[in-house]
């Protein structure tokens, strides 16, 4: 498996004389290590690349602690910047559900883990928050998504929108709202139909089912194993249906996590919440801290 980076830096620094301060090549020697543990990782190269480069410039010059050893030294520097870069303005966990009912569109591709987040997440709604939620799929195409949808409803106690078929996503979702609101419920989920890949069709509906439904927030669901790949899906649904938070699923596997380094990175956009497994209370507020130290092994 992967060696740890504090060990492996060690290994760099114990060769190094002694200084009073890290100096321009030490920090460099360090820095090679520090960006082949990011790779490894699976942050994406000119993400590694820049973030080295900010390391190296905050590093280089700064006064060896005397309890601390080098090594440690710069890990906890790799540290603090992982942190830093990860950590957005908000608190990741909080919604934007005033103003009832709020309505939370669900967008991702099939079999990222979309249908089993937003009953996660409505579970969290209801039992954290004590929010009247109310699930609606969108996944004309798929009456087994539909179904599926229905099923984890009953499991947690959630009402779902009844299935009529023969609807539009874009009458589902208007559907959807006219329940909410006579309902008296807080939150609507709209839970979108998923393609194996991004195409004309999918982010065409999904924009209109957006444009009709205002969502309060539009969170992307993307399985946390596929690194560069969730980093490119998530640009490109900012890109065409605007999104204002990420979920990254199976974060439970073995990935090292630098997906949320290069999504954070590339796409500016919040990482909200993470996946952990497949029931339904597998689903937990990011924490930057944790997934920097995952990120360093
Ligand atoms: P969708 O097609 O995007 O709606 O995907 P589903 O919600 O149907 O999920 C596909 C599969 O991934 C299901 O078997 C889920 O139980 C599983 N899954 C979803 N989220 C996670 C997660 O965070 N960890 C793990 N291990 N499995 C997950």
């Amino acid at each position: 498996m992967f060696e740890n980076l504090s060990e492996r830096l060690s290994g760099v620094f114990d060769k190094l004389t002694k200084q009073g301060a890290l100096s321009e090549d030490d920090v460099k020697t360090a820095l090679r290590e520090v960006r082949i543990a990011l790779l490894e990782a699976d942050v994406s190269l000119p993400v590694a690349r820049d973030f080295v480069a900010t390391v190296q410039a905050k590093a280089t010059g700064q006064a060896v602690t005397k309890s601390i050893t080098p090594g440690q030294q710069v890990v906890k520097i790799v540290h603090d910047e992982l942190q830093r870069v990860l950590t957005g303005d908000e608190d990741p966990g909080a919604l934007k559900i005033d103003n009832p009912p709020a309505p939370i569109l669900m967008v991702g591709l099939q079999g990222s883990g979309k249908t089993t987040t937003t009953a996660k997440l409505a579970k969290r709604l209801k039992e954290r928050d004590g929010k009247k939620v109310l699930m609606a799929s969108l996944d004309t195409n798929r009456p087994a998504a539909m179904e599926q949808l229905a099923i984890l409803g009953m499991q947690i106690g959630v009402d779902t929108l009844p299935i009529v078929a023969g609807e539009t996503p874009v009458q589902i979702a208007k559907r959807a709202k006219v329940q909410a609101s006579l309902g008296g419920y807080d939150v609507y989920m709209l839970d979108t139909a998923g393609r194996l890949h991004i195409d004309a069709e999918l982010i065409a509906q999904a924009a209109a089912v957006r444009d009709v439904a205002n969502p309060r927030e539009t969170l992307l669901v993307v399985d946390g194993l596929t690194g560069q790949d969730a980093v490119n899906v998530a640009q490109e649904f900012d890109d065409k249906i605007g999104v204002t938070g990420v979920v990254l699923t199976r974060m439970d596997g073995d990935g090292r996590g630098g997906a949320a380094l290069s999504m954070r990175a590339i796409t500016g956009k919040p990482i909200r919440f993470v996946g952990l497994g497949e029931k339904m209370d597998a689903i937990e507020t990011f924490e930057p801290q944790r997934i920097a130290g995952r990120i360093l092994g």
